[in-house]
């Protein structure tokens, strides 16, 4: 039957020559490949010393943002979570008291807002999919954990600390206020 792919090859059968019975040009060609490779610059880098320059929209670790005011914008709607291809991202919500209103913007609020680090695969649908500019990726790497639990990415993780802001603006700009 014909190979899709077309890359089938026949196995020859014929009796080896005397040159070919030494290895000596096979050899001699396997090293010359590896002498090619040893002469190319090399494509890798000698990290953590050094490291590679991040393309402005780099898509790591998520925020939970603020307003100006200092209250968390997210409204526990759901929608990132229902966009999120990896299943993610969990929350539960709460009704917002009058005694919470310097504490959230919005009537409802999440109480637990969690995402799954080893689940995600950092396609940023969540940011594309929250109404409340509430959820970002940010150009901040996940730190490596030896335990699975600490993959698992709280509030306590993911809100920014109100003296300690994370810049978004890259992000609001190439991505969602391009016009195409
Ligand atoms: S970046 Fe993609 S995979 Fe990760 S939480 Fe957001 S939607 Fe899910
Ligand atoms: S981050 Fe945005 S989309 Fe997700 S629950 Fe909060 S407000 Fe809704």
């Amino acid at each position: 039957m014909e190979s899709l792919t077309n890359r089938k090859k026949v196995v020859s059968d014929k009796p080896m020559t005397f040159m070919e019975k030494l290895y000596i040009p096979a050899i001699l060609k396997g090293m010359m490949v590896t002498l090619k490779h040893m002469l190319k610059r090399r494509k890798t880098v000698k990290y953590p010393e050094e490291t590679r320059t991040f393309a402005p929209i780099y898509r790591g670790m998520h925020v939970l943002k603020r307003d100006e005011q200092g209250r968390e914008n997210c409204t526990a709607c759901g929608l990132c979570a229902v966009a999120c291809p990896a299943e993610a991202i969990t929350m539960t919500s709460a009704e917002r008291t009058k005694d919470q209103m310097h504490l959230y913007r919005e009537e409802k609020y999440a109480v637990t807002y969690e995402i799954n680090m080893l689940r995600c695969i950092f396609c940023g649908l969540c940011e594309e999919a929250c109404p409340k500019e509430a959820v970002f990726l940010t150009d901040r790497l996940v730190p490596t954990q030896f335990e699975r639990d600490e993959f698992i990415y709280g509030k306590d993780k993911l809100v920014e600390s109100v003296d300690n802001r994370i810049d978004i603006t890259k992000r609001q700009f190439t991505g969602k206020r391009t016009k195409i």
